[in-house]
């Protein structure tokens, strides 16, 4: 259960847009030796992160954007933390977009004071325990936030969910750092690039190699999409190190 040192980041669940058979929506467990930060929390994903941290080692949450692959499981965990294991009173960090905040707020009870609620947006920045983070808003029909996760010049960047027109080199390069580990979605097949607003594989390669990337992990794969052959697709565009996202799969930046 100790976290590796280092930043880290542990895949929670990590289908698009719903979950096929025994998997779990997106999500993600960022750690450092003393923290740990839960990043996106789709259905699915509150079972599987009690694998890896208790409820009450968590030090904070932040959520990329408000379609309900990646945060419907706040109203559970709300009533994990507040009836469950009896903390209603813990002030957790919850960062979240605008929207987000709208959608909990029309589904469940008062967040505070379980949770600590920050609206957050593309300049905001912010640190959980030892964690800091940065944001820029993708290509998604709603408000949308990839996240820059740095810890002790480790850095890890997550796309949300993006079309291609955002770029990943917007948390890197552009601002001049380096992207130690890129989490990128690659939902889509390559022959309904652009039809919507994700990434194939190979643009998502792309993204990769104009960033600089020292390693790329593919996610937020549609149910019944092949892994091999997105990691195909993706290495056309981008040399280095390629991973496919699967639950409990644990890399470090
Ligand atoms: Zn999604
Ligand atoms: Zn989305």
């Amino acid at each position: 259960m100790n976290a590796p040192p280092g930043l880290s980041v542990t895949v929670l669940g990590c289908s698009g847009t719903y979950a096929g058979a025994g998997g779990a929506c997106s999500g993600y467990l960022l750690r450092t030796a003393t923290t740990n930060l839960w990043m996106d929390c789709g259905a699915g994903s509150l079972a599987n992160i009690q694998r890896h941290v208790a409820l009450l080692e968590l030090d904070g949450i932040v959520v990329s954007h408000s379609h309900p692959d990646h945060w419907l499981e706040l109203p559970v965990l709300l009533n994990a933390l507040r009836y469950g294991v009896g903390a209603p009173d813990l002030g957790m960090p919850l960062l979240w977009t605008a929207r987000t905040a709208e959608q909990f707020a029309a589904i469940a009870a008062e967040p505070e004071p379980t949770f600590a609620p920050q609206v957050i947006d593309e300049r905001s920045t912010a640190t959980i325990g030892d964690i800091d983070l940065s944001f820029s808003r993708t290509d998604h029909p709603v408000e949308t936030l990839a996240i820059r996760a740095e810890h002790a010049g480790h850095s890890i960047v997550y796309s949300a969910d993006t079309g291609d027109a955002w770029r990943l080199a917007s948390l890197g390069p552009d601002i001049g750092r380096t992207i130690d580990l890129a989490i990128v979605e690659a939902t889509l097949d390559e022959d309904d690039a652009d039809v919507v607003q994700h990434l194939t594989a190979s643009q998502a390669g792309r993204q990769a190699a104009e960033a600089g990337v020292a390693t790329l992990v593919l996610t937020h794969l549609a149910p019944g999409s092949d892994p091999e052959a997105r990691r195909t697709d993706a290495a056309r565009a981008f040399a280095g190190p390629i991973e496919v996202a699967d639950i409990d799969a644990t890399f470090r930046a």
